[in-house]
């Protein structure tokens, strides 16, 4: 999970980039970077930390330029260590190149024995310096972006949104299921790509559309140019980006994510009403979710769990007991909220069940008589191979246990997940074009010792076609 940017804007690049990664650092939290290109040269800066961090105001100002790309970072392929920190930066004969990248790739492995025989050496253990080598091998043979993006898209096998700076030109390119997600916005003087629509809101622009699964976009001084690499027979888009991963105000592949998050509270509540006097979110990821669920019970919305919103990643923990007792730092209940209570508590997902059940035996401890858990997500029952952090089978507690198993340890009086059916109605999107690898174990593509329902994809050769106002 990461997420990335890149703009093109006759004003100056590097506060726009700034601020749009700021928008996205939800995805990532590890590390930051951004790569301009001055005309000439590639203007650099990355590092570990939130963006706030890595950059200051002189940082910017050095990073000059009028086209440049960005990505925050949440480790998913690769250590984190300082070399797989993005956007990677090459030189190339006489180019400049520059790569950030979103998504997992599932044979990594392959492809970088493929390129080592071939005498390619890699500074990184990232599968985004693949795609990167990949592209710049074939520039070498084509000397077209175009055909060298075709054929890496080829060879790609996993997820991928991906922004390409080369010399002064933007691409961004989508994998052919269009699993994590990517779209296009109109800035003040120029257009922008990012993972989430929210960053083209922070700089004021306006959301023209997404990237299409399969597409390949160019921005150049001329505008917006796109042609459509590669054709699935259906989609995959990532279920796991409207259940937690995206921001609530972001726009993805045509839906609104708070809406789908409150639909599916509504839905919750219909499919397993709880006798309670007040709807309580797990903030801030179950709060649009609790609203829906209130909104169609017509059980007061009551907050009873306070979010201290400055605890950060260097908060410190220095004994066990602290860290036990850091829950208590994060999230404070409100005694008068939950004092003899039956409460209804909504949270978008249970992966390990350790939060929950901390949650719970706390809101216990502040007097609340009943709590009924109502999630957002299907039990989640196998791992995201495809750019969501999520635990092996062993470490899942719905991969083994029943959901009445799961409520006994996380100590809810009672818990319902959303069905599968009713989480696909709420996205709006039909179910063969949706990713439920993490629900139903089964994968949209090849994934060795998994079960795949994989599509067929064509490659098309067909060449930029100008489209000034998309
Ligand atoms: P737990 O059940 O203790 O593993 O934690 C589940 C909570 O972590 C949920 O309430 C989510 O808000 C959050 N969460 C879900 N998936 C992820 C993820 N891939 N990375 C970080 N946090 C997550």
């Amino acid at each position: 999970m990461c997420g990335i940017v890149g703009i093109m804007d006759a004003g100056g690049v590097s506060f726009p980039l700034y601020y749009a990664l700021y928008a996205l650092q939800h995805r990532g939290q590890e590390s930051a970077g951004i790569s301009t290109f001055d005309g000439t040269k590639l203007c650099k800066h990355k590092a570990e930390g939130l963006v706030a961090d890595v950059f200051t105001p002189g940082i910017l100002q050095g990073l000059i330029g009028t086209v440049g790309v960005g990505h925050v970072r949440y480790p998913t392929t690769g250590a984190n260590v300082p070399e797989n920190i993005q956007p990677f930066n090459f030189l190339f004969r006489e180019h400049a190149f520059s790569i950030a990248h979103n998504g997992n790739l599932v044979n990594t492995v392959a492809l970088r024995k493929e390129y080592e025989e071939k005498g390619q050496i890699f500074c990184t253990t990232t599968d985004t310096e693949v795609i990167a080598s990949i592209i710049v091998d074939q520039l070498a043979n084509s000397a077209n972006i175009e055909d060298a993006i075709r054929i890496c898209m080829e060879k790609l096998q996993g997820s991928y949104a991906a922004v390409v700076m080369l010399d002064g030109v933007l691409y961004a390119f989508r994998d052919p299921l269009g699993i994590k997600p990517l779209c296009i916005g109109k800035t003040r003087e120029g257009y922008m790509f990012a993972s989430e629509s929210v960053a083209i809101d922070a700089l004021n622009g306006t959301l023209m559309r997404d990237v299409a699964p399969g597409e390949l976009v160019r921005i150049d001084h001329e505008g917006l140019h796109s042609t459509q690499i590669a054709i699935a027979e259906r989609r995959a888009h990532c279920v796991f980006e409207f259940i937690y991963f995206a921001r609530a105000d972001s726009i993805i592949d045509g839906s609104l994510v708070y809406d789908v998050r409150r639909r599916i509270g509504g839905k919750l509540f219909e499919e397993a009403p709880a006798d309670a006097e007040t709807v309580c979110p797990v903030p801030d990821s179950g709060t649009a979710y609790a609203i829906g669920y209130s909104q169609k019970s017509r059980v007061p919305f009551m907050e009873s769990l306070m979010k201290n919103r400055y605890m950060g990643r260097t908060f410190i923990m220095p004994t066990q007991k602290e860290r036990e007792n850091a829950v208590r730092i994060k999230l404070n209940p409100i005694r008068k909220h939950l004092e003899g209570k039956s409460v209804v508590l909504v949270d978008d997902s249970i992966v390990r069940g350790t939060t929950s059940r901390r949650i719970i035996e706390m809101m216990r401890d502040f007097g609340a008589r009943e709590i009924h858990a109502r999630i957002g997500s299907p039990a989640i029952k196998a791992p995201c191979y495809l750019g969501v952090d999520m635990p092996t089978r062993k470490e899942l507690i719905a991969a083994s246990l029943t959901e009445e198993e799961v409520r006994e340890q996380i100590t809810a009086t009672t818990l319902h997940h959303i069905s599968i059916k009713e989480l696909i109605e709420a996205i709006g999107i039909n179910e063969e074009n949706l990713c439920t690898g993490c629900l139903t174990g089964c994968y949209p593509v090849k994934i060795e010792g998994e079960v795949a329902n994989p599509c067929r994809v064509r490659f098309t050769k067909s060449t930029f076609q100008s489209h000034l106002e998309v």
